[in-house]
């Protein structure tokens, strides 16, 4: 015997509880011909196939694919599937449910190139990181004649078109995962099927060209993913009622502004100034005065200045064409990209000391020149508004100068405002242009691609509001796929075994909860003019410390238990983050440009801003600006109202490594992603229950005229008893509900198709 043995000192680590029905069973009764498979997971945690030599009830000797032998104790094994279940398209058909069983299966398809896989009503998606062959022309035309159900982002979408035809409901594909998982490619695999399918007008071609213009201006290279998304987005696509498209409405959210002026080693600011500076023509180049990436301070830092295998020149050509599409005329494009370019010149901005104070004055160079210019204001007002303050000390106007590193955040707040305001302005042309004269009077399909839940060594104000919205949408998804689930059975009168799952809602309490929750104490203490990232820090651990998913850690840090996991905060910049203000005189200077989009931006800051009567003499105080934790609560709040009413589609993109290369399938990170979305009770609620119903009314209405005997006189209930009697469904495929009759996964299937084809 070659093998080496080893301890089997490794514990069941799986958070996922494993029923009784999924564990190993005493074995000692199989013969020993008998080929026999059960899981072993390593101390490491990784799970391995191992062949059962002999079990004798309480310990079994396995021998492993390397040819190692261990006896574990016969507990801590898991039962494998058998081999004829290799590979199932939907998780649901597992006969063995648990961590290993549901990692090798996707695994087993992964690297077979079928990355997409069915957990009961939610698809998994992972991210193949490179081309596969699976859409296009023939396979939509395949999932569309349903000649092809094999699970894929295409089924989805048609089921989501289907069911807004059927229901004359609307619908929402639910795009989620981490960074780099494929959420964004998925949302535009699902558009391109929509508008294959929804098309003909024309407007579907304008919708899919939105994507390279967000793309460019909303996505940068992060040392997560070259393309990452800095910003979340909901496009609505609405149809009439005959199934075409008609228009589209997007909802962008919290775009990380910070990353115009700041940008780590490696990463790269927003791809549209990279791609300006190399694809611009020559006399853009010269109107603008345009040098090389290395030559402004802002691209400069981060020493990335390109991506391999990405031409910047030639996505500049496809950010043309795109605006083209969306009608945004030439005269606006060249304001845009002024913006950017006086965007750009800021970051050069440069400051002199001209007394003992240590106040400043604008070195008047190329670069101011060059932004005076762009903007449309004169050198002197600018220096002006960035290096003093108009303040109002007891009913006194004084005017306060800048030291250097004022003067700096000054002009780098002006850079994140212009910049933001830009992409703001620029979706509402798009918007526009997507819904000019096309009142959305029918049904709609929404799409949403937001940033997964994200931890970091160092985590700051931007995780803190994308794993509070994480939250929300988590809840989302348990309400819809769990609570609703059960209450519906219960209500209806339908046995049903209780399946548990994780309640965030003690989460949700710490980030909402008033006046003693994260959201409210923060915005609190960033309206005190003393307020301190340590002083805010300080509150939390003050009134929080006895809510079980808190934990106030050393100095300015404090831990939350997210449903995915934990997440250490630092609060440094919380405060300026989430107060994110452009000081009046800033924006007074926007507004005296001679330019409109400067004076455009400055009149919807001030909107946004419920600013005191003369805003020429407010100072910051004054001005009540909404925070941007305030914001973006209200913005959530309204996307789950608005996703509510929506019969939801769930994706989970999964990303097998961290290195965005193919073939590399990394169990415990595609685990440790499994578990934060649920994918595995979601599966277990669907084997045991039934996820399709249908009221009475609907299901007589519906395929009542497939009676063989006439059943117009007869009530919903009898036609609907009579239907499942004439087509043969068995009694444990259906429950008859109070008000619903309830189906287990697949029944209406063979119904539709009869109906199709007696219509
Ligand atoms: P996310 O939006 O979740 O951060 P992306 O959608 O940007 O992730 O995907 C990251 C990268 O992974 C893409 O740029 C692409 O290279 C690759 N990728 C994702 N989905 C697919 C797919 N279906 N086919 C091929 N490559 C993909
Ligand atoms: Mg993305």
């Amino acid at each position: 015997e070659g093998g080496e043995e080893v301890s089997s000192a490794s514990v069941n680590k799986s958070l996922f509880p494993i029923r009784n029905e999924d564990k190993w069973e005493d074995t000692s009764s199989y013969g020993a011909k008998k080929k026999l498979e059960a899981w072993f997971q390593l101390p490491n945690g990784e799970w391995q196939l191992g062949k059962v030599i002999k079990s004798s009830g309480a310990e079994t000797v396995l021998s492993l694919p390397n040819g190692q032998v261990v006896r574990p104790k016969t507990e801590t094994l898991l039962p494998a599937n058998p081999e004829i279940l290799d590979g199932v398209d939907d998780l649901m058909q597992l006969s063995y449910l648990h961590e290993p069983s549901v990692l090798y299966n996707l695994q087993y398809r992964y690297s077979r190139d079928m990355i997409y896989t069915k957990a009961g009503p939610v698809l998994v998606a992972v991210n193949p990181f490179k081309e596969v062959h699976l859409y296009g022309k023939r396979f939509i035309e395949r999932y569309k004649r349903k000649s092809m159900d094999s699970p894929h982002v295409y089924a989805i979408a048609d089921a989501a078109i289907k069911e807004m035809l059927r229901d004359e409901v609307n619908q929402s594909i639910i795009i989620s995962g981490e960074s780099g998982a494929g959420k964004t490619e998925t949302a535009k695999i699902a558009m391109q099927y929509l508008a294959a399918l929804g098309g003909g007008s024309g407007i579907e071609n304008e919708i899919l060209q939105t994507n390279p213009i967000l793309e460019a201006f909303g996505n940068a290279k992060t040392l997560r993913n070259d393309n990452s998304s800095r910003f979340g987005k909901l496009i609505e696509i609405h149809f009439n009622s005959a199934g075409k498209i008609s228009g589209a409405m997007i909802q962008t959210f919290l775009l990380e502004k910070s990353r115009v002026v700041q940008c780590a080693v490696g990463e790269r600011s927003y791809h549209i100034f990279y791609q300006l500076l190399a694809g611009a023509s020559l006399p853009l180049k010269e109107k603008l005065n345009l040098k090389n990436v290395e030559d402004y301070k802002y691209l400069d830092q981060s020493t990335c200045y390109s991506i391999p295998g990405v031409d910047d020149a030639d996505r500049f050509r496809s950010v043309l064409e795109a605006m083209n599409e969306v009608h945004i005329s030439k005269e606006n494009q060249d304001l845009v990209f002024s913006m950017l370019a006086a965007v750009l010149w800021l970051g050069n901005i440069s400051f002199a000391v001209i007394d003992s104070e240590e106040h400043v004055e604008l070195v008047q160079d190329e670069g101011a020149q060059t932004i005076a210019r762009l903007i449309g204001c004169n050198v002197d007002d600018l220096d002006i508004a960035l290096t003093t303050r108009n303040m109002k000390v007891s009913n006194e106007n004084i005017v306060q100068k800048l030291t250097v590193s004022q003067a700096v955040d000054a002009r780098d707040a002006l850079a994140k405002s212009l910049y933001a305001s830009l992409f703001d302005w620029l979706v509402e042309q798009i918007n526009k242009s997507l819904t000019v004269g096309k009142a959305c009077t029918g049904r709609s399909i929404s799409i949403l691609d937001i940033y997964g839940f994200e931890s970091f060594n160092k985590n700051s104000f931007e995780q803190f509001c994308i794993n509070y919205a994480n939250e929300r949408l988590q809840q989302h998804f348990n309400r819809h796929l769990f609570k609703l689930e059960q209450e519906e059975y219960i209500q209806d009168g339908i046995d049903w075994a209780k399946v548990e799952f994780e309640d965030n809602q003690d989460c949700l309490n710490l980030f909402e909860k008033k006046p003693l929750g994260l959201l409210s104490l923060l915005n609190e203490e960033s309206t005190f003019p003393n307020g301190t990232d340590l002083t805010f820090a300080n509150k939390l651990k003050q009134h929080l410390s006895s809510n079980a998913c808190f934990r106030g850690d050393r100095g300015k840090a404090f831990t939350v238990q997210h449903y995915a996991g934990e997440v250490a905060y630092d609060t440094t910049g919380f405060l300026e983050k989430n107060r994110d203000l452009l000081h009046v005189d800033l924006i007074q200077l926007l507004a005296s440009c001679n330019c409109s989009l400067p004076q455009i931006f400055a009149s919807k800051m001030l909107e946004q801003s419920e600013v005191a009567p003369n805003p020429y003499r407010s100072n910051v105080a004054d001005s009540q600006k909404l925070s941007v934790a305030t914001k973006f609560k209200g913005q959530l709040f309204q996307l789950m109202q608005r996703l509510e009413s929506t019969t939801p589609h769930f994706i989970r993109c999964i990303k097998p490594n961290n290195s965005q290369l193919p073939a590399i399938y990394e169990q415990a990170l595609v685990l440790q992603q499994l578990r934060c979305c649920g994918v595995l009770e979601v599966v277990r609620i669907s084997r045991s229950g039934y996820p399709t119903r249908m009221s009475h009314q609907k299901f007589a209405k519906r395929y009542g005229f497939l009676l063989l005997e006439s059943a117009a006189s007869q009530d919903p209930l009898s036609v609907s008893v009579a239907i499942l009697q004439q087509f043969n469904i068995l009694p444990d495929m259906y429950q008859v509900g109070y008000t619903k009759l309830f189906f287990r996964t697949g029944q209406i299937g063979a119904l539709e198709e009869t109906r199709n084809r007696t219509l």
